[in-house]
């Protein structure tokens, strides 16, 4: 059924949110970022 393979594909990608905005964040595969880049430019200032 195509329904059981949409249920497999959100259960293998974990959505991550940050925690500050509730952005949704795209994983970045060089770091362990765990806000949205929003958030952390304005963490730099
Ligand atoms: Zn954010």
């Amino acid at each position: 059924m195509q329904m059981n393979k949409s249920i497999e594909f959100f259960n293998t990608i974990p959505a991550k949110h940050c925690p500050e905005c509730g952005e949704h964040i795209i994983e970045h595969a060089e770091s362990n970022l765990m806000e949205c880049d929003r958030c952390l430019s304005k963490r730099e200032d």
